[in-house]
């Protein structure tokens, strides 16, 4: 079989997700949240769907919720994106994500992207025939050297495509990086992709710096969020994309192809939540709880944790364990200790080396307790 993808094996979460569960354990690998989405959300899609609002949606999503969305950005980034031309609905960040690579992407285009790097950005970029350009963050401090940026910049760059708060590393961009961002946009013509799902996942009192913020980047950008992670409903797979009227038009003409619409009766109950900001405004609290709940308990173990800024994913360096490849180690935790975690190589295209597992940390805290008190008691192997 002449593969498209020779270099693609199973994505690394469904293989630590099944592992989990072929050996009983406590799953933090796969990043979701082990606790339901609010009851009124669940409501308002079983009205809807009892309403008779059960057929396809309009192919750029429903006009209430493109509205709510346009409001909700104008209020937190101050910049107004037109709901009728700059946003459409997706089945998901993936979707959003891999739709954007599709539309603009031509065969021999370069594409940079930052690594450790979340899976679906190197094989999208593959498989519409572009050239992906990995850039390694700094090994501990997981920052961009822009040095570097510029250093692979040429007449083939297309796209550079960035992520913050960023999985798995959950460090943020700070403003020098989107000052070194601006200087790069300004020099070059270059589409950027800002994946931002966790736009809401953020802690420290650290500020979200979305691209729709700075009209240098806004002008030239597809920015993607998605609702699984701001209302624990990883499972409903629905998200969207903003960008000016020209981009949009070009991402539409895949999106009618890639799925046309998404779930209608899901897209008016979003709507209905939307209107509860008090939800979105709280979850850095609530999830930077959890953050701190879990690295309290890890004080005494021998792993090192940098505390996570942004994400529901925290890194643990195992160096004085064991001398294991993280994916050994990972399997080792998953079999021998009871919890299963994700590796950093598979975020890497080269395979990397690192002393790194994640986490995720968006679990209640009896399944926080039970798993760190298993990651303590290990002695160096
Ligand atoms: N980007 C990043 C960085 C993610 O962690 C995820 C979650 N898996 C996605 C995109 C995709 O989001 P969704 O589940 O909405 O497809
Ligand atoms: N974003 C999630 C993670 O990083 C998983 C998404 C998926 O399973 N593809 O764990």
């Amino acid at each position: 079989m002449n593969s498209k993808l020779p270099n693609s094996g199973t994505s690394i979460f469904a293989v630590m997700s099944a592992m989990a569960k072929e050996n009983n354990a406590i799953n933090l690998s796969q990043g979701f949240p082990d606790f339901n989405c609010p009851d009124k959300l669940i409501e308002y899609v079983h009205d809807f769907m009892k309403g008779g609002f059960n057929q396809y949606a309009p192919m750029q999503g429903i006009p209430v919720l493109r509205k709510a969305i346009s409001e909700k950005m104008e209020k937190l980034y101050g910049k107004y994106f037109n709901p009728e031309k700059e946003i459409t609905i997706t089945a998901g960040g993936t979707q959003a994500l891999f739709t954007a690579i599709s539309a603009f992407v031509h065969k021999g285009d370069e594409v940079i992207l930052f690594e450790p790097a979340y899976d679906s950005y190197l094989p999208s970029v593959l498989l519409n025939g572009g050239i992906p350009i990995p850039i390694k963050l700094d090994e501990k401090k997981f920052t961009i050297d822009w040095e570097n940026v510029r250093s692979v910049l040429t007449s083939k760059t297309k796209m550079i495509i960035l992520n913050t708060p960023h999985n798995p590393s959950g460090t943020v961009l700070q403003q020098n990086d989107i000052e070194e961002l601006i200087k790069i946009v300004n020099d070059f013509d270059l589409i950027l992709l800002s994946d931002e799902v966790y736009e809401h996942i953020i802690f420290d009192d650290e500020e979200h710096l979305s691209f729709a913020k700075y009209e240098e980047l806004a002008s030239r950008s597809l920015i993607v969020f998605s609702f699984g992670k701001t209302y624990h409903t990883t499972g409903w797979k629905m998200g969207y994309v903003l960008a000016p009227a020209l981009l949009t038009n070009e991402f539409r003409k895949v999106h009618q192809f890639n799925v046309f619409c998404v779930n209608t009766p899901i897209q008016l109950a979003y709507a209905e939540m939307m209107k509860d900001e008090e939800h979105y405004l709280s979850l850095p609290k609530f999830y930077q709880q959890k953050r701190d709940y879990f690295i309290g308990l890890m004080k005494d173990s021998k792993f090192t944790l940098t505390p996570s800024k942004g994400t529901y994913f925290q890194l643990l360096e195992y160096s004085k364990l064991s001398n294991l490849s993280d994916m050994e180690f990972a399997k080792w935790l998953t079999r021998e200790i009871g919890v299963a975690v994700i590796p950093l190589s598979p975020f890497y295209s080269n395979g990397t080396e690192s002393k790194y597992i994640r986490i995720c940390f968006a679990k209640s805290e009896e399944v926080l307790k039970a798993a760190a008190e298993k990651l303590s008691k290990i002695k160096p192997l």
